[in-house]
């Protein structure tokens, strides 16, 4: 097979690991007896080109994620043309940073301060805009790490209910970086666990969880929403 020209990214390779992915998704969800349709794959797009999205968008991807504020600003822009994109903010939003994003993306993953609910309600009022939120939470207690504990949940759900322009979907969790797939689960476990007791209302019920190395797992305990980067575009 001939190699591309440089400089030309080849849409083939990201559409067959798109369609690898989507069908080890499905099996995951078999397994568990849950129907595929329940899941929806973020491609973690960081440091990647927007000519990258593009080969990814061509394959029937809509939903891509970005870690850093100014770079999913910046791609948004690169691809202003694609209007169908749904935007997830899967990295830590500092408050600062809040106006580079909203309004503008689709999803907040990383709620996890009642200061950031402020700021992003504030920004989306000003606008009249809405968002749709999830809450980090640092299920593992990893003191450094960004996620709200546990017990401070109740109360960040509260908070964005009372929000008019914030939309609850639900909770999202980053286990704590480990070896293999089995070691994630008790993390996804107890997301599912934490889900569930809040007596979440319709529409609340996404777990976002699980990784390149780790959705299979994720899926099986119960992840509506997968985020895979590196499985889908290659080694960063
Ligand atoms: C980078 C990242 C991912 C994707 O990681 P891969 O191992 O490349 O699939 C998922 N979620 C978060 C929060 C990330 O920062």
């Amino acid at each position: 097979m001939p190699s591309p020209e440089p400089g030309v990214i080849d849409p083939k390779p990201v559409a067959d690991r798109l369609r690898e992915i989507r069908a080890r998704i499905a099996a995951a969800a078999r397994r568990a007896g849950r129907d595929p349709a329940g899941i929806t794959l973020v491609a973690v797009s960081k440091t990647r080109e927007a000519d990258e999205i593009r080969a990814a968008v061509a394959a029937g991807q809509l939903d891509f994620g970005e870690n850093y504020a100014q770079e999913l600003a910046a791609k948004r822009e690169a691809l202003a043309d694609l209007p169908q994109l749904r935007w997830h903010m899967i990295g830590h939003l500092q408050r600062n940073k809040a106006k580079l994003l909203v309004p503008g993306i689709h999803v907040l993953q990383t709620i996890d301060s009642p200061k950031l609910i402020e700021v992003v309600e504030r920004r989306l009022a000003e606008h009249d805009a809405c968002l749709e939120v999830l809450i980090q939470v640092d299920v593992a207690g990893e003191e450094q790490k960004s996620g709200a504990p546990p017990e401070e949940v109740p109360v960040l759900v509260a908070a964005i209910r009372a929000c008019p322009h914030l939309r609850l979907r639900g909770l999202m969790v980053i286990p704590p970086f480990t070896a293999g797939a089995e070691e994630s689960r008790p993390y996804f476990r107890a997301l599912r666990e934490l889900g569930a007791e809040l007596a979440p209302r319709e529409g609340e019920r996404e777990l976002s969880m699980g990784m390149s190395d780790t959705f299979e797992v994720a899926v099986e305990e119960g992840a509506t929403i997968v985020r895979v980067g590196t499985a889908i575009f290659g080694e960063r």
